[in-house]
């Protein structure tokens, strides 16, 4: 994309989220966070919402659409983690526990 697409896209496209994040990602091709890159991407798609509604794709099966960050009627996406994931996730709570008592001198 060359310097006049993303000026007009700075002058026409609507404000909304991932606006910012698409603009970033277009002028230094960096690489953008997971959530960045999600909100830009939707940004995009849906046209910079040039319909001035910052509306609800309702492409459900979509990959992206449980983080659309406009969507409506569907509860935030809850992260699920396995057995597995979750006893990591205790282990790394001990640890950082330990760690904390060992630092402060109580154990
Ligand atoms: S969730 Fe909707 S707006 Fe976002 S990329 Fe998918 S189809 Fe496009």
């Amino acid at each position: 994309m060359d310097a006049k697409e993303i000026t007009w896209i700075k002058k026409h496209g609507k404000k909304a989220q991932g606006k910012n994040e698409y603009i970033e990602y277009l002028e230094s091709c960096i690489k953008l966070s997971f959530k960045k890159a999600i909100l830009a991407n939707c940004y995009q798609c849906m046209g910079f919402y040039g319909s001035g509604k910052r509306d609800d794709c309702e492409i459900v099966d979509c990959p992206l659409y449980p983080y659309m960050p406009y969507r409506r009627g569907i509860e935030k996406v809850k992260k699920v983690l396995s057995e597995k994931q979750q006893e990591s996730v205790q282990k790394l709570v001990t640890f950082r526990s330990v760690a904390r008592k060992t630092a402060s001198g109580k154990i």
